[in-house]
């Protein structure tokens, strides 16, 4: 029991006020040993301090999210849980179902309510579970077309095509190269099936290409703006101006990543925290390019291979995300405007 009651809420800060995460990688979060089950302090595992767990999300009205089938090729990396390792595509696709089992898990034990293809049930949900979609981060998983049945049916909506080291469907945000000829038809398959297409992480020519050709809808889940990074170890993570510009015209929206070193320009990174601030700098870039509010969504990656240590000073987990709203309400968004960023992706599913 903490003896810090809650504060108290401020103008445009609506204590209603619920959130849809359109980032979390819940799976390699617990594949690093945090008992997601459990408050932050007990949880465990390698992810120190902790801040994401179903009982934080909860706390703080984090009602839904996206939650990753991420997956990656072998590296001598030993901090990369081996469950997310592959070494061919059949291991890919068996670490994904992996995953997928457990989120089925966590459905079975009340701790979320596993979206599938069938419900489209209204938002924020009435039950004590997370709402949870899942989305393919990095289609390495995705051996052939085929596949898209299965994970369809599993629950997947959205899909990013690669992760930053590229496949053979597409090149990623390390890697370079464009979307090949086999990720073309796959884009028209994931377009038949009325997915989300995901553009986080994806080279820049991959994004360009998937933009010209994909009919479906397109967003950037968890990215942020490339010209308030100068400096970025990997530019093509980050959002430029043009590729703003054009995501916005395309009627997609970008989810805002809370991770510091996505915040704050890494040489100006080794002189103070990341806080709120850099956050409102992001968002409002985003806005003023896109000419609207409703662009921006959170996609806030909390947590996925760091430490609160590696989030703002004053956005310690999703308890502080009311800090990010009255942040917003300073700078003259309305409650409306707040309300639909902190649930943009209701719209989406
Ligand atoms: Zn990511």
């Amino acid at each position: 029991v903490s003896e810090f009651a809650p504060p108290p809420p401020t103008h445009g800060s609506d204590p209603r006020l619920w959130w849809f995460d359109g980032h979390l990688d819940l799976a390699y979060i617990a594949d690093h040993g945090r008992d997601l089950a459990r408050q932050p302090l007990q949880a465990g595992g390698t992810l120190q301090p902790a801040s994401i767990t179903f009982p934080s999300l909860r706390a703080a009205n984090v009602r839904a999210s996206f939650s990753t089938l991420f997956v990656r090729r072998r590296t001598a990396d030993a901090a990369v849980p081996p469950g997310c390792c592959f070494d061919d595509p059949d291991g890919a696709f068996h670490a994904a179902v992996r995953q997928i089992d457990m989120h089925r898990q966590w459905h079975s034990q009340g701790l979320i309510e596993l979206a599938n293809p069938a419900s489209r049930s209204t938002l924020p949900p009435s039950g004590e579970g997370l709402r949870t979609f899942l989305a393919i981060e990095g289609a390495a998983c995705i051996r052939s077309a085929e596949d898209l049945h299965y994970f369809r049916d599993a629950g997947v909506r959205m899909v990013t095509l690669a992760w930053a080291e590229g496949n053979l469907w597409a090149g990623g945000d390390q890697s370079g190269g464009d979307i090949s000829i086999a990720g073309s038809r796959l884009i028209e398959r994931l377009d038949d099936l009325g997915c989300i297409h995901d553009v986080s992480h994806l080279s820049e020519a991959a994004f360009w290409t998937l933009l010209g050709m994909a009919k479906g809808k397109k967003v950037a889940s968890h990215s942020n703006c490339r010209s308030l990074l100068p400096g970025a170890r990997s530019p093509e993570r980050h959002l430029s101006d043009s590729q703003i510009k054009a995501l916005a015209d395309a009627g997609g929206i970008v989810g805002i990543n809370l991770f510091a070193r996505f915040l704050v320009p890494p040489a100006e990174l080794t002189r103070r925290r990341a806080t709120i601030a850099d956050v409102v700098r992001h968002l409002e870039h985003f806005t003023q390019i896109a000419g609207r509010r409703d662009f921006v969504a959170l996609g806030s990656d909390m947590d996925s291979g760091f430490g609160t240590d590696l989030l703002p000073v004053d956005l310690q987990g999703p308890g502080d995300l009311q800090h990010l709203a009255e942040a917003l309400a300073d700078r003259g968004w309305s409650d409306h405007d707040i309300q639909r960023f902190a649930t943009r992706w209701a719209e989406l599913v």
